[in-house]
């Protein structure tokens, strides 16, 4: 079962990281151009709505003049019908005096191409135009409606047959004295008016100049659209919408497609829509290619900011934490030396930098005291606590050491194993307290003797002591293992128990030059051996490599 230190040792899950801090930055950049680039695009779009507006302004004015034309021309047809109509009653002409009277009206009245005098069956009596004579009109609208109302009547627009134009025709009534219709005088008028008004459109690229009939046929046109003329566009929405109203303007496709802006208004007296319409494209042409401009300019912008908040992010924000987490990783791989005060930091990263800095003195501090406590736990435990002595341990450490350093230097270690004889019975007779006194004192005797010599005197074990003596070769070790039994016999430490009555020591001598295949137990087995021999031997003697490895080696 898991306990709660378990639990908590379990490293905490990492979350996915969110937005960069340089994708945050990049949003920003962004977010404060926007206002600007919007205040741009708002103004282009105020500009595209007062072009619009002006367009709508210019043709309604167009429109409205080409009407005014139109009924001042008719205006004026009017008056020199009614006159002539008046002249007509009292004077009788003959059918050439009556045409040449019609001339001599219309010299003055330049828009009238012809103008002629229609009996009331209809019946044309005399006219400007010779062919003219003869026919019957009496089933013309106009006509019926100059002689039933008695009133100054136009006809619709209507392509011209022999001239293939548009024409609009004018009638009035001759009224006698008595009162009664006598003949209906007629004039067919041009439309010099639309050829002006066209003339004048056409200094806006684009513009298109429209006369259409009460049905939607298109009775006149500016140039481009001249083909166009006598077809029906009644089922054109636009055309459609214009026939439904008086005056208007609207936006759309015009007769040949392109988009324009319209006015159109209704031409006095006839069901007829006169339509000046500009180029939709030719009148936004600047400001959309500026629109343009703008979104190109915009993402020019925006790219030009991802790419300085991009870089200026790396190198002003991205790149100090980097260095910092940086630093903090070479200190955790162990690196105690590492800090982040030698560099100068940004004001927002310096106390980050400097808490890190302090922690991580703390930390160095910390880890050097366990370091030294560590290590004095380690001597402590490489010691034996009753003589002071290396221990079994300690002894094992420095023969390897000792062992290797031989090994490269080539040179001889000799090592010295010592036990105490009869020590048992020792220690039956006078105690144990007495006997680890006796352990003390060869301890301390030992290491007198030899302390010029030895690198290490250790207590092995029990009664055993181990001497590690580098560069000592065997008969140099054993002089001085000779010297070390003396010296404890010397103690005189009273042993009653023992044959000589006194503490003495068996060593066991042997000294290697370390070769490949060898091990420092090799020499510990050798030394072991001798001493072995010693004891064997009668005891506190000292003999210097066994008998048994010299039978091996000779
Ligand atoms: P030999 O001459 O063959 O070495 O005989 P010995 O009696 O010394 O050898 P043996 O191995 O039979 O006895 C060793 C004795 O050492 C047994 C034990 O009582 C004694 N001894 C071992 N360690 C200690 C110690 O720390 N303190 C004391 N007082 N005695 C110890
Ligand atoms: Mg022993
Ligand atoms: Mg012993």
């Amino acid at each position: 079962m898991p306990n709660r230190n378990s639990q908590s040792r379990t490293p905490p899950k990492r979350k996915k990281p969110i937005l960069s801090i340089r994708a945050r930055l990049i949003v920003l950049a962004l977010l404060a151009i926007a206002p600007l680039m919007f205040e741009r695009f708002q103004g282009l779009e105020t500009a595209r709505a007062n072009r619009t507006e002006r367009a709508y302004a210019e043709v309604s004015d167009l429109a409205r003049r080409g009407a005014e034309a139109q009924e001042e021309v008719i205006s004026s047809v009017r008056a020199l019908l009614q006159v002539a109509a008046h002249v007509y009653t009292r004077i009788p002409f003959e059918q050439n005096d009556c045409s040449k009277y019609l001339k001599g009206l219309s010299n003055n009245f330049p828009w009238i191409e012809t103008i002629s005098i229609a009996e009331t069956d209809g019946q044309i009596r005399c006219s400007t135009q010779k062919r003219a004579v003869g026919l019957n009109i009496a089933d013309r609208a106009h006509f019926q409606q100059a002689l039933h109302k008695r009133d100054f009547a136009i006809s619709d627009y209507f392509i011209n047959a022999t001239r293939q134009i548009p024409s609009v025709f004018a009638a009035f009534p001759v009224v006698d004295d008595n009162n009664s219709v006598t003949a209906v005088i007629l004039a067919s008028i041009n439309l010099d008016w639309m050829n002006k008004l066209a003339a004048s459109a056409a200094q806006k690229p684009g513009s298109s100049v429209l006369l259409i009939d009460g049905t939607g046929t298109l009775a006149a046109a500016s140039a481009s659209e001249q083909n166009l003329i006598g077809k029906s566009f009644a089922n054109l929405p636009l055309v459609h919408d214009m026939l439904a109203h008086d005056q208007g303007t609207m936006t759309g496709a015009g007769l040949d497609g392109v988009r324009r802006i319209f006015a159109y208004v209704r031409v006095p007296y006839t069901q007829a829509r006169l339509a000046v319409g500009l180029d939709e494209d030719a009148v936004h042409n600047g400001i959309d290619r500026a629109i343009s401009v703008a979104y190109l300019q915009l993402a020019g912008i925006g790219i030009f900011v991802f790419i300085v908040t991009w870089f200026g992010g790396e190198q002003l924000v991205v790149r100090p934490i980097r260095s910092l987490v940086r630093t903090v990783m070479r200190f955790g791989r162990g690196d105690l030396e590492a800090r982040a005060s030698p560099e100068s930091w940004v004001a927002e990263f310096e106390p980050l930098a400097a808490a890190f800095d302090d922690m991580a003195n703390k930390l160095a501090t910390r880890e050097e005291e366990l370091r030294i406590a560590n290590q004095h736990l380690d001597e402590l435990a490489s010691l034996d606590g009753l003589t002071g002595l290396a221990n079994r341990r300690g002894f094992d450490r420095e023969l390897e050491r000792a062992w290797q350093n031989a090994g490269d230097r080539r040179e001889p270690v000799a090592l010295m194993m010592i036990d105490i004889d009869h020590f048992k019975l020792y220690n039956d007779r006078y105690g144990h307290v007495a006997g680890d006194t006796c352990l003390r004192a060869v301890g301390e005797t030992l290491s007198l003797v030899t302390l010029e010599q030895a690198v290490l005197v250790a207590r092995y074990g029990g009664e055993e002591f181990a001497l590690l003596l580098p560069g000592l070769d065997v008969a140099r070790a054993a002089s001085l293992a000779e010297e070390a039994r003396k010296s404890i016999e010397d103690l005189m430490i009273t042993h009653a128990e023992a044959p000589r009555g006194l503490v003495t020591i068996s060593i066991g001598v042997d000294s290697l030059v370390p070769t490949t295949g060898e091990a420092a137990a090799d020499l510990v087995e050798a030394a072991d051996n001798a001493l072995y021999a010693a004891k064997r031997n009668g005891r506190n003697a000292v003999v210097a490599r066994s008998p048994l490895l010299f039978r091996m080696a000779s």
